[in-house]
């Protein structure tokens, strides 16, 4: 596998792609998956409704940049999961669960997923029936293995694969690991993961490492992050870079600022931007991705970042009272979108910057609304295609004192 595979952006689109761009038809499992609910419209189409619908709920406060679309808006997904479970006839099926139900559509192929993933997933139902693995079955707790989840660093070429299985005994692994490595010779690590529980949860608790590090590493922005299986990474790495290019130039950031980086899972932006910077502080919930951020400023050697684990808008309130100050706030917060406490401690530090990046327009619609009411003005506005075919849009906000 070429290195540089995953990294669209930077080659020439091949023939292959250039007659899937031409397809006009849509995916055959689109109604029965229901995950990509643009499926009617050609590419550009779907960029114009994004567009529309940033336009129509933050057009108000400013014009609306263009939307930042893919080059070849396929397989952009690097992480891929599938759930493996039995069809009538007694064969052995792999897919996604139907919409908001819990049947498995079976799924060898998918156009938004990576290539690479897609066909590991199809070798390990192959070696199912030779090892005799039975698919988990969730109503008797009978057989094993629930779901595979397959993680490439399009980048960096590393590709991990995670066995999620209902008990921890998976009999003989090491011959497993052996054909599997065999088939894929570009997988890099695999693991074991339990999964006991009765939960739409994917992965269990408990893991072991059955070859390899047990993590992969990938590239953003000339940074490296370490990326674990349950650890969140961004899933479109392509347009992982233009957005977080667009955030970064958007805080203009000149080697001075005092940066936190709200909501920073496992440190993307706030390490990316620390070397534009005087220092970043970085803010997460999650106590995991707190601990991948601390590693991926020591694998980088970057030395002016600092990570806590708590409550974002509590870390800057408790920054306010003791007099610090920050220049460049980024938050970066969940679908649900921010909140008044939150928004509050951001005007009570009063940053000079706010660079807010959204997943959903709606929230953003009201968070903007607060922030201009407590006297930030909305310097620019910059959608960006994550999630092409799907109605999903992520923005880029710039906001000034
Ligand atoms: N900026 C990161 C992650 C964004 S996802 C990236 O680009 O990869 C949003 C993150 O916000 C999640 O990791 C979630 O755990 C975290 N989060 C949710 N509520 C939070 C809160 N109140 N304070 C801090 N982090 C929070």
């Amino acid at each position: 596998m070429n290195q540089k595979d995953g990294r669209k952006t930077e080659r020439a689109v091949t023939s292959k792609e250039k007659k899937e761009d031409k397809q006009k038809t849509a995916c055959p499992l689109a109604k029965k998956c229901g995950g990509c609910q643009l499926q009617n419209l050609e590419y550009p189409q779907q960029l114009a409704w994004k567009q529309r619908r940033v336009e129509s709920l933050v057009g108000k406060f400013h014009k609306v940049n263009p939307i930042l679309g893919m080059e070849h808006p396929y397989h952009y997904r690097n992480k891929v999961q599938a759930a493996f479970g039995m069809n009538r006839g007694g064969r052995i099926i792999s897919g996604v669960y139907q919409s908001s139900t819990h049947r498995i559509v079976p799924v060898n192929s998918c156009m938004i997923e990576d290539t690479v993933a897609d066909s590991i997933i199809v070798t390990i139902r192959r070696l199912m029936k030779d090892f005799k693995i039975a698919p988990y079955e969730e109503d008797s707790g009978r057989g094993l293995l629930r779901h595979v989840l397959v993680k490439r660093g399009f980048a960096t070429g590393q590709v991990m694969v995670v066995l999620v299985t209902g008990s921890p005994i998976l009999p003989a692994k090491n011959n497993l690991v052996k054909a599997l490595r065999a088939a894929h010779p570009e997988i890099t690590t695999i693991l074991q993961n339990i999964n006991p529980y009765r939960t739409s949860l994917v992965l269990g608790e408990r893991e072991t490492v059955l070859f390899g590090p047990g993590y992969i590493e990938d590239e953003l922005c000339g940074c490296v992050f370490r990326i674990s299986a349950r650890s969140f990474y961004q899933v479109n790495p392509v347009q992982t870079e233009v957005l977080y290019r667009a955030a970064i130039r958007m805080a203009g950031l000149t080697g001075k600022e005092t940066v936190i980086d709200a909501y920073c899972g496992i440190g993307t932006i706030g390490l990316i931007a620390s070397r534009n910077a005087m220092r970043v502080i970085g803010v997460e919930l999650n106590k995991d991705a707190v601990r991948d951020a601390i590693t991926n400023a020591k694998r980088n050697q970057i030395e002016n970042t600092r990570f806590y684990q708590g409550d974002a808008g509590e870390l800057m309130i408790q920054m306010a009272s003791q007099g610090e100050k920050a220049d460049v706030v980024f938050m970066d917060p969940p679908r649900a979108g921010s909140d008044e406490a939150f928004l509050g401690s951001v005007v009570k530090l009063s940053p000079e910057t706010v660079v807010y990046i959204s997943c959903n327009p709606e929230t953003l619609a009201r968070d903007l609304e607060l922030l201009v009411k407590s006297g930030y003005r909305v310097q620019e506005i910059q959608p960006v295609d994550m999630f092409p075919w799907t109605n999903h849009v992520e923005t880029v906000v710039l906001l000034s004192l």
